[in-house]
C-alpha cells in the first residue's frame, strides 16, 4: 500500500519530529528558505546561506545541509484519481467556481479533523468516491495525518480536492486523525494540538507545504473560518455547515509554525 517518498532534500534518514532538537532544526532552517517572506519567523537570527554551512559537513550532500529542513517524512498513499474523478472534478470547479479544471495551484491550507478514530476509515471513505450533497466527487482531503505523526498523502497538493466549500479551488486539505466523541466541536482540534508527535507532524508538513507555494500563515486556516475567508467562492451559494477547527485553536496551530529556537 505504501511507497515512502522523499522531497525537496529528505534524506531517507531517522524519522524526523520524535523530539524537540529535531522540531528546532527543523523550524530554524524556515528563515533561510522564506526569506523573511512569512509573518512570525523572524526572531532568530538569519543563517548563513546552506552552501556555506554545508562546507563544515563534506561528507553531507549538499541537498541535505545539517541546518536546513529536510522535508516531512510522506508516506504517498493516493486515491485511485482517475480520468473520471478528474473530469467530475472539473465539472464541480465549473460549477462552483466558473473554470473547468482539476489542476490546483495552493495558496491556502484548511485543517480539518476526521470524526473517526483510524487513518484506514477515513482513507476508504475518500477512496469510495462517493456524491456528496448530491454531486461528484465524493469528498477526499490531500492529506491524512495519524494520531502518531505518520503522514499520509492521498491527492498531490497540485489536483483540487473536495475539503471545503468555497475553497477547494485554492486550498490544500489536512485532516487529522481525531473524533470529537460527543464532545463541544473545539475540544477535538485540542486533543490534536495536545497530542505532540500528531499536532508537530502536522506542522512540519503545513511549513513544508508553506515553503513550496509560499503560503503565509495568515493563510492556514480551519474549516470552521471557511465561510469568513476573503477568498471564499460558491456560485451555487452554498456555505459550509463545518465546525472543525475554530479560530482559538488555529491561532495555536500557526504558533507551532511560529516557534522559534
Ligand atoms: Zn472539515
Amino acid at each position: 500500500m505504501v511507497v515512502v517518498r522523499g522531497e525537496g532534500g529528505y534524506a531517507g534518514g531517522a524519522r524526523r519530529l520524535v523530539g524537540a532538537a529535531a522540531v528546532v532544526l527543523t523550524l530554524a532552517g524556515v528563515g533561510v528558505a522564506l526569506g523573511g517572506g512569512l509573518v512570525g519567523r523572524a526572531e532568530s537570527p538569519p543563517k548563513p546561506p546552506p552552501s556555506v554551512t554545508s562546507a563544515a559537513t563534506p561528507s553531507t550532500p549538499p541537498s541535505a545541509p545539517l541546518d536546513v529542513p529536510a522535508a516531512p517524512r510522506i508516506v504517498s498513499d493516493h486515491l485511485a484519481f482517475e480520468a473520471a474523478r478528474k473530469a467530475e472534478t472539473a465539472a464541480y470547479s465549473l460549477r462552483h467556481y466558473g473554470v473547468r479544471t482539476a489542476r490546483l495551484q495552493p495558496s491556502m491550507i484548511v485543517l480539518h479533523y476526521t470524526e473517526s478514530d483510524t487513518y484506514a476509515s477515513v482513507r476508504s471513505l475518500f477512496a469510495a468516491d462517493l456524491p456528496n450533497r448530491g454531486e461528484a466527487p465524493g469528498t477526499c482531503a490531500h492529506y491524512v495525518v495519524d494520531q502518531d505523526g505518520t503522514i499520509h498523502e492521498l491527492v498531490p497538493p497540485t489536483l483540487r480536492c473536495r475539503h471545503t466549500v468555497g475553497l477547494n479551488h485554492v486550498a490544500i486539505g489536512i485532516e487529522f486523525v481525531q473524533a470529537s466523541h460527543g464532545h463541544d466541536p473545539r475540544w477535538a482540534a485540542q486533543q490534536v494540538l495536545a497530542r505532540r508527535a500528531q499536532a508537530l507532524a502536522g506542522a512540519s508538513l503545513v511549513e513544508h507545504l508553506q515553503r513550496r507555494f509560499d503560503i503565509p500563515d495568515q493563510a492556514v486556516i480551519g474549516h470552521a473560518m471557511a465561510n469568513d475567508s476573503k477568498a471564499f467562492r460558491d456560485l451555487e451559494g452554498w456555505r459550509n455547515d463545518h465546525v472543525d477547527w475554530q479560530q482559538p485553536e488555529v491561532v495555536a496551530f500557526r504558533r507551532l509554525l511560529a516557534t522559534a529556537p
